[in-house]
């Protein structure tokens, strides 16, 4: 395979994460879904549509391309403008609360901490975590900075922060390797666990080792997750990405099988998967169909070139 650019390693981050979302889409909550099923949607459907996972990711890069890195009022302001013109992309109750005190003049790191007690540990910080792992891809200690901030104007409990920063890293990581050559999975998953400091991460990550050289959808399911809790869906992605390194429509078809959360766990893993191959490795019926393809390409192409420091 033609090694991809840097540059189509963006791409692809970008249009993985809104492939996998809106593929996924119309399988959230059920059981298991037929992978026949999700090529007979993407065949059937004239465009793809994409949900609050990419709505909130385009809010990321938005947010970062204008200030020209991480200003959490304005990552605020950008999710909350977002959502106010386009509330119908499939919200859960959290944020949209959150978004009603930002407008009200919350301050964007406080208003996140009273929701759920001490804040949510749901996977909506991580599904949308895909521009950072991508702009800091090559420091993880201010790609670590930056998904926790991130992660604290939504989902402020530490488990959530954690899964948001694990998945920016994991696609940080995929970023850094060259597809096609030798790829050892267990180094990369040395590295994630090395990285994470709660048990929870850690052992899931560790269970990801175990599960790999023996393939069961049912004990992915069981042992890893695949709801929407960060830690029950996080490295379910992950282990989606790593049992399918080399296809991105294999890596994708496979997380949503599982059913569950399927467009977030579908978004993550196309998002790691697409940081790994490039935007050539998306299948081009699918890559035509996404909602707003362009626009989220342009996005990518800016982040990219603020990577390079050249915007
Ligand atoms: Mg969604």
């Amino acid at each position: 395979m033609d090694e991809p650019s840097l540059k189509s390693k963006f791409i692809g981050a970008l249009v993985g994460t809104g492939i996998g979302d809106a593929l996924g889409a119309p399988f959230e909550g059920r059981s298991k879904v037929k992978p026949e099923d999700i090529d007979g949607i993407a065949d059937r459907l004239a465009s793809l549509t994409y949900t609050d996972d990419t709505h909130m990711m385009i809010g990321v890069a938005e947010s970062l391309v204008r200030t020209g890195g991480f200003d959490g009022e304005d990552m605020a302001q950008a999710f909350t403008k977002n959502y106010e013109l386009e509330p119908f992309r499939g919200y859960g109750p959290g944020p949209p609360r959150i978004f009603r005190l930002i407008r009200a003049g919350g301050a964007w790191d406080e208003v996140a901490q009273g929701l759920y007690h001490s804040g949510s540990y749901g996977n909506g910080s991580a599904m949308r975590v895909a521009p950072i792992g991508m702009l800091y891809h090559n420091n993880p200690l201010v790609l670590t900075g930056v998904a926790h901030k991130s992660s604290q104007i939504t989902h402020a409990h530490n488990l959530g922060k954690e899964g948001a920063t694990l998945q920016a890293y994991a696609i940080a990581l995929a970023t850094n390797l060259k597809p096609g050559g030798t790829f050892d999975r267990s180094d990369l998953l040395t590295k994630l666990i090395g990285f994470v400091s709660d048990r929870v991460y850690k052992e899931k990550l560790t269970q990801i080792q175990a599960l790999l050289p023996h393939p069961d959808k049912d004990r992915v399911i069981t042992e890893l997750g695949n709801g929407i809790e960060a830690f029950n869906s996080v490295p379910t992605a992950i282990y989606s990405f790593l049992a399918h390194p080399d296809s991105f429509a294999q890596a994708v078809r496979f997380a949503i099988s599982l059913g569950g959360d399927t467009d977030t766990i579908g978004a993550m893993t196309g998002a790691i998967s697409g940081a790994y191959l490039g935007i050539k490795s998306i299948p081009g019926g699918w890559r035509s169909k996404l909602e707003n393809r362009q626009y989220i390409e342009e996005l990518a192409e800016k982040l990219y070139h603020l990577f390079l420091g050249t915007d």
